[in-house]
């Protein structure tokens, strides 16, 4: 319980609480890190900071992220001798950056990337981590270095990170190996969970005071077969970790499973007695319709990720129909193409317009024809609130209980003025630029659109970059 004299009060003109802006409202949070209260008299406290002209947002959560491959931005946008470029021969580029990064490298890399989410308004970060193993596949003397590169990363930038503990078996079903995934495989389910197990201890003693740490990750049923899936996955269910998993973003990935199991990836786990509520599916890109209907029944989550589905052509997702079904939908930057997390809310409506040829598709249904902000609470609620239960994170809103995890905005920024009380001006048109302040669990890691390690990152990350390409 928090002393009252140790209570603090950010006091901006306006607060994004409840899907709505509200004018005169103090955010209240203890020294535990938590909201205490929403407040219209914050008189009596230790310490109030005025944020003038500016209006408070919660942090953005960003659940699927695979930090390293910030490492190859910009660097795939061209073609290859296949004879035609997509999904797969963007995968093979990325192998070859995921080989040749050292520990030291992996961190610079991470903490390049944790820290322009920090400058974009994202407090917490689901990071899918599959980098594992030294180059020729020999697990380092300590087998948990790269996770500490990637954690150690998340602390020095002051992200709040739950760490998903990626599992990967194979290639594919009858696939001969892939050199290029050496780093990512383990030897047994058993050996994995062993390896979970020490990760939990030890980032519990590291970085104690967070609610959720770890989460798992079986990297795909493609990736690993179904014994070792159930293994991993009941593994997670004893220990109340959220699951994540790679589920029909290709095609290509829908028939490799057809032949193997018979079925679509969804249908697979569902007949399996995989999709529960603290599971989410990364993609679902080419999914039916009776699928959704089956991750809808299960109470699983989908998180999507329209900046890379984009760059990497992988197809548009069914947004309406997952959303009509009342399926929990959230996002993630994934391969690090932007780190725009309205981008990427925007774009689950806007790639159903071009293809539709219609507006306000994904607007919520009856009596809300009148209701201006009712698109824009749909697209910011999977930027926060959708991703926070994907992550089993008590954050993704301003309200009393929840971690004090936010951003603010100046109101003067070119890309919202004029913007009032209206949540549409502010989802719709907020740049990077308007970000000033965020805070994670009631302390500044960005002030006055600065981060402290920003600098020194550019510098380390641009060293990274100068092994791994010739022309940097
Ligand atoms: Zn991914």
């Amino acid at each position: 319980m928090t002393t009252k004299g140790r209570d603090e009060a950010w006091l901006p003109d306006l607060v994004c609480a409840g899907g709505r802006l509200v004018r005169e409202t103090a955010i209240v949070t203890g020294s535990d890190g938590r909201i205490l209260r929403l407040s219209q008299a914050p008189d009596d406290l230790a310490r109030s900071e005025r944020l003038a002209n500016r209006a408070a947002f919660p942090g953005f959560v960003n659940v699927h992220s695979h930090a390293f491959q910030r490492a190859i931005r910009g660097r795939t946008e061209h073609r290859t001798a296949a004879s035609r470029d997509t999904f797969w021969t963007w995968r093979e580029k990325m192998y070859r950056a995921a080989q040749s990064l050292t520990p030291e490298g992996v961190y610079a890399t991470a903490l390049m990337v944790f820290t322009e989410m920090a400058l974009a308004g994202i407090t917490t970060v689901g990071e899918f981590h599959y980098l594992h193993h030294r180059p020729d596949g020999s697990r380092y003397d300590d087998p948990l270095a790269l996770d500490d590169s990637v954690v150690h990363a998340a602390r020095d930038s002051g992200l709040r990170i739950v760490l998903l503990q990626c599992a990967y078996a194979r290639a594919g079903w009858k696939q001969p190996p892939n050199p290029g995934q050496s780093r990512f495989l383990y030897r047994s389910a058993a050996e994995f969970c062993d390896d979970l197990d020490a990760l939990r201890v030890r980032l519990a003693e590291h970085l104690p005071g967070s609610e959720v740490l770890v989460g798992v990750a079986p990297h795909s049923l493609r990736a690993v077969p179904l014994p070792d899936l159930h293994t991993i996955a009941h593994h997670a269910q004893r220990h109340a970790l959220p699951v994540h998993i790679h589920v029909s973003e290709q095609r290509g990935e829908n028939e490799q499973c057809k032949n193997e199991h018979g079925a679509t990836p969804v249908t697979v786990l569902a007949n399996e007695g995989l999709l529960w509520p603290d599971l989410t599916a990364i993609h679902c890109v080419h999914v039916s319709p009776k699928e959704v209907d089956m991750l809808a029944a299960a109470g699983a989550s989908v998180c999507a990720c329209p900046t890379t589905e984009r760059n990497l052509g992988d197809g548009v997702l069914p947004a309406k129909r997952l959303f009509e079904a009342g399926v929990n939908l959230a996002l993630g930057s994934d391969g690090q193409i932007q780190i725009a997390p309205l981008e990427d809310a925007r774009e689950l409506e806007y790639h159903l317009r071009l293809n539709l040829e219609q507006r306000a598709i994904l607007a919520p249904p009856s009596g809300a024809a009148c209701d201006a902000d009712g698109l824009a609470a749909v697209l910011l609620r999977s930027a926060t609130a959708a991703g926070a239960r994907c992550l089993g994170a008590r954050v993704g809103s301003l309200e009393p209980g929840l971690f004090a995890d936010f951003f603010t905005v100046d109101l003067r920024d070119p890309s919202i003025a004029g913007a009032g009380t209206s949540l549409a001006a502010f989802v719709f048109g907020l740049e990077r630029t308007a970000i000033r302040d965020v805070i994670v669990g009631g302390k500044a890691i960005v002030r006055d659109g600065l981060h402290p390690a920003a600098a020194e990152a550019a510098i380390k990350f641009g060293e990274v970059q100068r092994g791994l390409w010739r022309d940097s």
